[in-house]
């Protein structure tokens, strides 16, 4: 597997992409900072997106991915999913004619650009020989992490949550190669990052001691760009495992 980091931060400010992973040059995971990371060429290998949850930051490329694949001309389709409230709040208020064309139309309904497909919690979709499946996580909204399985080989996507208990208990068991998770505040910014559904190292390291077994490499994503070196101090000084700061464009290979 490789897992390219197209964006990781929790800001959109110059040099730094919102969030986006794509798996496998074909399988993208949020769509925060698509268009602007990768070669138009790139992106017409992109056939599956699967989004966490409807905030701005998660989906705001979806439009402008399927524009630049119409004005290529190359035929292409892209099925995104999402738990129904997600893909509800994708056509009600982004690809709703008035915010930006309907691509899930456009050009014609079966040729369309996009396609939206709901899934649910806990029943995986296989892609690609990879088993995904989606799990409800503790966001202010709708939101899900996604569990990627093929062979032996496994990581485990948050995308933005909170502490959220019974995710971790949902895959008890499973040996995870990375986890890929969030810690958007630092450690004296708890309250808020608790109202807003967000992680801080400490509610990070509370979270991470619930998965059984460990995951053997944590990758920390969606930081506040602002508090990255308050964020690093709280989290080296508290883990002693195996845990990596993203960014923008390296590759994780797994
Ligand atoms: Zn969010
Ligand atoms: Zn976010």
């Amino acid at each position: 597997m490789e897992i390219k980091v197209l964006g990781a931060s929790g800001s959109d400010i110059p040099g730094l992409h919102l969030t986006s992973f794509l798996l496998d040059k074909k399988i993208l995971f949020d769509a925060g900072g698509v268009t602007s990371s990768l070669s138009l060429k790139e992106q017409q290998k992109i056939k599956y997106i699967f989004i966490t949850h409807a905030h701005l930051d998660h989906i705001r490329d979806i439009p402008f991915l399927a524009d630049n694949l119409i004005l290529s001309g190359k035929k292409s389709q892209i099925t995104v999913f999402s738990i129904k409230e997600v893909i509800d709040d994708i056509k009600r208020h982004l690809l709703n004619h008035r915010i930006w064309p309907d691509f899930t139309v456009i050009p014609n309904e079966k040729e369309s650009i996009l396609k939206l497909e709901k899934i649910k919690q806990g029943i995986p979709i296989i892609i690609n020989g990879f088993k995904i499946t989606g799990f409800k996580v503790n966001h202010s909204v709708p939101a899900v992490g996604y569990l990627v399985q093929k062979g032996k080989k496994s990581f485990f996507y948050t995308g933005d949550t909170g502490p959220t208990k019974k995710t971790w208990q949902s895959i008890s068991g499973i040996k995870l190669d990375a986890l890929i998770i969030e810690s958007s505040f630092p450690d004296k910014m708890k309250k808020i990052a608790q109202t807003t559904g967000h992680l801080t190292p400490e509610l990070l390291f509370e979270d991470i001691s619930l998965i059984n077994p460990i995951p053997k490499l944590i990758y920390i994503t969606h930081i506040k760009p602002f508090y990255i070196k308050e964020i690093e101090k709280d989290i080296f000084k508290r883990f002693s495992f195996k845990i990596k700061i993203l960014e923008g464009g390296e590759i994780i290979r797994l």
